[in-house]
């Protein structure tokens, strides 16, 4: 691969508060270094249909604190398939892209490591997902945002609950990983969070919730990631508690959407511009196919396979803190 002149960029999978920070940073580094750069809309979807557009430092002004992603985001199944990835490397190509910037998630990532297979292009990722569920970086795009609307929310729904002797289930996303969860609920002094990564148990929540209630309590917020293990949704998880636990009327809020979206924090505009910045000088230094994150606060590059397979643990400290904040 002979020089990089000119680099497309897309956000793809689910969207996250500072993607537009982050596309932002690669198209002013990409001026600063005098490369091109190339908005692909729609994710791979645009990649696909051509769906292109070339922007400079300008173009990118005043959407640092802007939620959502400008270039748009798509699920490709097209993308999925060797034809269809064919006919966006068609497009790559003609369009005269040296290498491409994919901020996504896992799924993005996988696309991303076969275009490169197949296709010889260089790729470089930057994680983009509120979940924080990417291994090779602490942080994940949006994650930080995501927790602070979660905490907002939280605070919200226990003034209405410690005025009415309410328990609230909240649910807050996270399929595959309790790191919302569990954060924001050490954050919004939640008594019992339920989390992907660990099975607390029907009866031990129940057990858990009542000796709250008899040391004087007059509310309870139990916080539920999505994924979490009892087998039950959170309206059935509510009713069971209700059905067991007299005392306390049960309610479900379930946050849904409003977590992906708002102006970003500090912290994700931050790492957005960090990031950018390394994926546009990653490709520069001839890097392909590695994600770039941050690891105790410097910047680092994994190689994508690694990034896709391998978790990040949950911290047994903080599950510990939970416990005992919760007495
Ligand atoms: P995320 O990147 O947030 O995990 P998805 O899993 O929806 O989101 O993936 C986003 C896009 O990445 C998909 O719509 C598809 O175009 C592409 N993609 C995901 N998985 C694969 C795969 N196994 N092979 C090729 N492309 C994929």
């Amino acid at each position: 691969m002979g020089k990089i002149k000119k680099i497309g960029v897309l956000t793809s999978g689910g969207d996250a508060p500072g993607m537009n920070a982050a596309i932002r940073s690669v198209v002013r580094t990409c001026s600063y270094y005098n490369v091109e750069c190339i908005g692909v809309y729609q994710g791979y979807q645009g990649l696909i249909e051509g769906q292109f557009e070339k922007l400079n430092a300008r173009s990118v002004s005043n959407i640092i604190s802007r939620g959502g992603t400008i270039l748009k985001s798509a699920r490709s199944l097209e993308f999925k398939t060797i034809e269809g990835r064919k006919k966006a490397f068609d497009n790559f190509k003609e369009e005269g892209l040296d290498g491409l910037i994919v901020v996504g998630g896992d799924g993005s990532f996988t696309g991303a490591m076969l275009f490169q297979k197949e296709h010889g292009v260089p790729v470089i990722g930057i994680p983009g997902t509120i979940d924080n569920d990417i291994f090779g970086s602490d942080l994940t795009l949006g994650y930080d945002t995501a927790m602070n609307t979660v905490v907002d929310a939280i605070d919200k729904i226990r003034d209405t609950a410690s005025s009415h002797n309410r328990l609230f289930f909240i649910e807050v996303m996270g399929r595959d990983a309790g790191f919302i969860a569990l954060n924001t609920g050490i954050a919004g002094g939640a008594e019992e969070i339920l989390i992907p990564e660990e099975n607390l148990g029907l009866d031990r929540l129940v057990e858990s919730l009542k000796v709250s209630s008899r040391s004087g309590k007059s509310s309870s917020i139990v916080v539920v990631a999505e994924g979490e293990k009892s087998g039950k949704n959170v309206f059935e998880l509510a009713e069971y508690v209700e059905d067991n636990f007299e005392e306390y009327e049960v309610k479900v809020s379930v946050l849904g959407h409003m977590q992906r979206g708002g102006s970003p924090t500090v912290v994700d505009r931050v790492l957005a511009s960090r990031l950018g910045v390394a994926a546009v000088e990653g490709l520069l230094d001839g890097q392909s196919n590695v994600m770039v994150g941050v690891i105790n606060n410097k910047v680092k590059r994994t190689p994508l396979e690694r990034a896709i397979k391998e978790h990040n643990e949950i911290d047994s400290e903080l599950l510990r803190v939970a416990d005992i904040m919760s007495v």
